[in-house]
């Protein structure tokens, strides 16, 4: 299927015209192709579509102009701190002793990479209260496995082998779950309080001889920080189980909460969220764990060493036998930790403190406008981001959070997340970020706020939003269901690229 609209166009396939092209060798000598080795030579051309080069560009850039992004408009969504990336760090990311370093460069050429990666290491131990922290995960939930992978390596080498349940709040990532399941732990969900965040009594009912682990989002999914976080702590500890902090909310409690030093004992960190590095079209990331003492000996190998004599190296694959081992090749996303690092470095251990209390107060003004047109389940100051909701209009109007988020985009701004956490009815989670201007929160205020108006003047309108957007409602389940992920010819067509 070819999608066409005001702004969409056929794919580059349809586009392709044989015999046209613009690649082109200048005098090419008379025996070019017999100097090629024969079994190096195509029997046919590609089938590739043949096009002029403006038009290659003009194509690409024309759909590129069809994301949005973090760039080109305000991009609320919840749980995942959309923040603007200072361009300065792109700039670092692409210096050519960084980006050109081949992964197999022997420690000797590499100094320069090693030193900021144990200095990113340092800087992040110091964030968290971590004792130690390893960069090698690719993303936040590969930063979970690794966590829960030493935590199983912990209770196995006690001799406690009959730990077998992992504590997950209801109100978790799906990451958090999943990752008790990869490590061969059955997940044990426990129900929100009513507050909305975690509901100790239930947790510490539920701990005994068989919880291997709880796994804890502090501030929760739903923006709100554990007012009891130490009482649950404590009670994790006396029943021989470890504690795993779920780091995706860090831009909410930097230099006021140290999860190190509150008493969990393992935390990742996504530090495409929290320390930059565009992270919109799913990904490149990186996950960071910290740990705490007794868990030092499982980090992965290899770790960054800095010897007496101020040289960095590798760890030798042997050198520490009690390692979990490699989780990703060489030492992570290098290019996403040269970002974090120039993140840090240039913010200071106030300028982080400025970020979490600005994206905390830019939250709260945000849910203070939005109070009176929409419902706030959780009445009490919120961390970096909020819930809000739409039952009462739809229990009003029919008019459903889905269609207010499709009736967001006709004004330019992109949709919050949605139905997430699943623990609120027609839910909105909605994190502005420390980096945007009063202005930008007043002007999205302003609209959610007339889309309410909307929603109960003219409930079809919002009902049959977007009407501005290139593609209207997609077959969402559909979509998801039965992938279609590459264009094929129409029937009876010639394809032009084999299968
Ligand atoms: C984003 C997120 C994750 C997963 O992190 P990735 O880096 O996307 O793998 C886990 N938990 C929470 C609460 C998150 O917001």
């Amino acid at each position: 299927m070819s999608v066409t609209g005001p702004r969409l166009q056929p794919t580059i396939f349809e586009l392709g015209r044989d015999g046209r092209g613009g690649g082109k060798i200048p005098h090419p000598p008379a025996d070019a192709l017999d100097r090629l080795p024969a079994d190096a030579r195509r029997s046919r051309p590609p089938a590739i579509p043949a096009m002029n080069e403006p038009d290659v560009v003009r194509h690409y850039v024309n759909l590129s102009q069809l994301n949005f992004a973090v760039d080109t408009g305000f991009y609320p969504l919840g749980s995942c701190t959309m923040k603007f990336n200072p361009k300065l760090n792109e700039w670092a990311a692409r210096l050519s002793g960084f980006a050109d370093l081949h992964p197999m460069a022997p420690d000797e050429v590499a100094q320069g990479t090693l030193e900021l990666l144990w200095e990113l290491e340092e800087a992040l131990a110091e964030i968290s209260g971590m004792q130690a922290v390893t960069l090698q995960p690719a993303a936040g939930a590969q930063g979970e496995l690794t966590g829960i992978l030493m935590i199983r390596a912990y209770h196995s080498e006690r001799g406690d082998t009959g730990r077998t349940e992992v504590l997950v709040p209801d109100s978790s990532h799906g990451t958090n779950p999943a990752t008790a399941s990869m490590a061969g732990y059955t997940t044990i969900t426990i129900p929100s309080a009513s507050d909305g965040g975690v509901d100790v009594d239930a947790f510490t009912a539920a701990l005994g001889p068989r919880t291997a682990a709880v796994m804890i989002t502090n501030p929760s999914t739903v923006g709100l920080f554990e007012s009891r976080i130490g009482e649950l702590l404590e009670a994790v500890h006396a029943a021989g189980a470890l504690a795993y902090m779920d780091g995706a909310n860090l831009n909410a409690i930097m230099g006021r909460f140290k999860p190190g030093e509150a008493g969990f004992d393992v935390m990742h960190f996504n530090v495409h969220k929290t320390f930059s590095t565009p992270h919109g079209g799913g990904g490149p990331g990186a996950g960071p764990v910290g740990v705490g003492d007794h868990l030092l000996p499982y980090l992965p190998t290899p770790r960054v060493l800095r010897a007496d004599d101020g040289g960095y190296r590798l760890e030798r694959p042997d050198e520490r036998p009690r390692s979990i081992g490699r989780m990703r090749s060489f030492v992570g996303n290098t290019g996403v930790l040269v970002r974090a690092y120039a993140y840090i470095r240039a913010h200071g251990a106030a300028g982080l403190r400025e970020v979490s209390d600005d994206a905390v107060l830019a939250a709260n003004y945000l849910k203070h406008r939005l109070a009176d047109a929409y419902d706030i389940p959780f009445d009490r100051p919120c961390k970096h981001e909020f819930v809000a909701s739409a039952a009462t209009i739809k229990r009003e109007t029919g008019v459903r959070t889905l269609d207010i988020a499709k009736r967001l985009i006709d004004f330019g701004f992109h949709p919050p997340t949605i139905y997430f956490p699943l623990i609120v009815e027609e839910g909105m989670l909605i994190e502005p970020t420390e980096t945007e201007s009063v202005e930008t929160l007043d002007a999205f205020a302003d609209t959610l706020i007339a889309i309410a108006g909307e929603a109960a003047s003219d409930p079809e309108l919002v009902r049959s939003a977007p009407h501005t957007a290139p593609v209207k409602r997609l077959d969402e389940a559909t979509a998801a269901r039965h992938p279609n992920l590459r264009w094929r010819p129409m029937a009876g067509a010639e394809t032009p690229c084999p299968d």
